[in-house]
């Protein structure tokens, strides 16, 4: 079974920058980029570019499809063919989208793509948010890691920058509560004053700027 940490999937990839076989290309770019790879030689792979799979119960290449041409096995319940995806937990609700370019999770019908802010965004925060000119597109200011397609859970400030829920819980328990890239604070001072007044040992994250978001 094609199997890692990140998918579950019957097939393996050809990675077209390096030749080289893994689980997914996140597999292929945490390798690439280990401390073990040659500086020289590290590198991510063009996920737009990825072609060849190999199916992982018969060991078949072939053109990236969701079925097996020679087994007829299933790849992958969910299959994108615009971004050669596959993932068998379909739990996550997969959808691809066309202006991001890219495969996100969280279903379709709960998020918007925000033209100004280059992403796709909870139903919830239409009309509600801080538009930032391309607010994905840069790293998180905490960790360095490219926010637009990361896999982990990323928050909306206040002030419309974005990062990481768990930098920002990181931050928190620094006592640092303004944006790092624009120095507003995170929320209304007044009430997490209030909050500490009432002696409530960790400051809990307001609902209203906790907006889920996890790339595929
Ligand atoms: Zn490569
Ligand atoms: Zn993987
Ligand atoms: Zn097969
Ligand atoms: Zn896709
Ligand atoms: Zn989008
Ligand atoms: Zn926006
Ligand atoms: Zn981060
Ligand atoms: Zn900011």
């Amino acid at each position: 079974m094609g199997m890692c940490s990140h998918y579950k999937r019957r097939c393996k990839i050809r990675a077209p920058c390096c030749g080289d076989i893994f689980n997914c290309r996140h597999c292929h770019n945490e390798a690439k980029n280990s401390l073990e790879t040659n500086p020289l030689d590290r590198h991510d792979i063009p996920r737009h570019e990825i072609e060849k799979v190999i199916c992982s119960l018969c060991g078949t290449e072939q053109d990236a499809q969701q079925y097996c041409i020679n087994c007829g096995v299933c790849m992958g319940k969910y299959y994108c063919a615009k971004c050669k995806f596959f993932d068998d937990d379909i739990t996550k609700n997969q959808y691809h989208c066309d202006e991001c370019g890219i495969c996100r999770t969280g279903g379709k019908d709960n998020f918007f793509h925000c033209k100004t802010c280059g992403c796709c965004y909870s139903k919830e925060m239409k009309d509600k948010h801080r538009c930032v000119e391309r607010a994905m597109h840069h790293n998180c200011p905490i960790c360095f890691e490219f926010i637009f397609d990361t896999m982990k859970d990323i928050t909306v400030l206040r002030c419309g920058h974005t990062i990481h829920l768990e930098c920002l819980k990181e931050m928190e328990k620094h006592y640092r509560y303004t944006c790092p890239v624009c120095s507003k604070s995170l929320w209304d001072m007044s009430k997490l004053w209030s909050k500490i007044d009432q002696e409530i040992a960790s400051t809990p994250m307001p609902a209203m700027y906790q907006n889920k978001m996890v790339s595929k």
